[in-house]
């Protein structure tokens, strides 16, 4: 079996809400599993190479670190997260790492720069930040190829209201919750295996459904990967649904 090889852009600065959860909920699942699993740092002023890793991973951060990190990602990370993406590789981008794949991040009089992954543009727009439990509807194809309906349950805190191309598609459907704008009914995108989203909460603790999903993908397995016990996997899903109200 291979080793699931993640690279963490930015593990020091863009952390926030349980990023290091998530990494961690992934080793498990493989190690559980007795697959192999590696985390690879990128930070500022790094290059990556796009075929050493097998999930690209962008955490949330506060506006400044994000500013931070930014033109660093497009100076030094562009090119080879294009690479990657368009060799299939899966992208995970959280809060201010999802609002950094599209062009550009609108924050007062800056014009933040993004890598441009998806054609997708974030406004720090007046009014109040959107927080609160999130639930969405999406549907993604398993490793049998057949697609299903599954619910992403989290929580999102997010100044920026995250606007989506004509031809790009939302991750997810919101069932509650604010997700990109908080009116359009959308949440996330997904395009190809890049996917942004600004579900926190801890997204993967709470959805391992999802982790499991994201491992399959990364790794291009045919076959589903082997069920686990996640009796407390379950009841982290269930709570996270019950204070979303779905
Ligand atoms: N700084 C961004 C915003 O407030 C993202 C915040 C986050 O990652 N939680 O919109």
């Amino acid at each position: 079996m291979p080793d699931l090889r993640v690279c963490a852009l930015y593990p020091d600065l863009m952390n926030i809400y349980a990023d290091r959860g998530n990494l961690l909920v992934l080793e498990r699942r493989c190690a559980w599993r007795g697959l192999g699993f590696e985390v690879t740092a990128a930070g500022l002023g790094d290059g990556i190479d796009p075929a050493a890793h097998d999930l690209f991973y962008i955490g949330g951060a506060q506006d400044r670190d994000q500013v931070l990190c930014a033109q660093d990602m497009v100076q030094t990370k562009r090119e080879a997260l294009h690479a990657a993406a368009g060799d299939g590789k899966v992208v995970l981008a959280v809060c201010g790492g999802y609002q950094l794949l599209g062009s550009h991040y609108e924050l007062g009089d800056q014009r933040v720069p993004g890598v441009g992954l998806v054609d997708l543009h974030t406004v720090r727009e007046p009014g109040p930040r959107l927080i609160g439990n999130v639930a969405i509807e999406v549907e993604l194809p398993d490793a049998d190829g057949i697609t299903r309906r599954h619910v992403l349950a989290g929580f999102e805190n997010h100044g920026g209201r995250t606007y989506l191309g004509d031809r790009e598609r939302p991750l997810g459907r919101v069932l509650r919750g604010h997700g990109n704008t908080g009116r359009s009914g959308q949440e996330g995108v997904l395009r190809g295996n890049v996917i942004g989203t600004y579900l926190h909460g801890p997204l993967l603790p709470k959805n391992a459904w999802f982790a499991d999903w994201l491992i399959a993908t990364a790794l291009g397995l045919e076959e589903p990967l082997a069920a686990l016990e996640d009796e407390l996997e379950r009841a982290a899903h269930a709570d996270a649904r019950r204070v979303a109200g779905v």
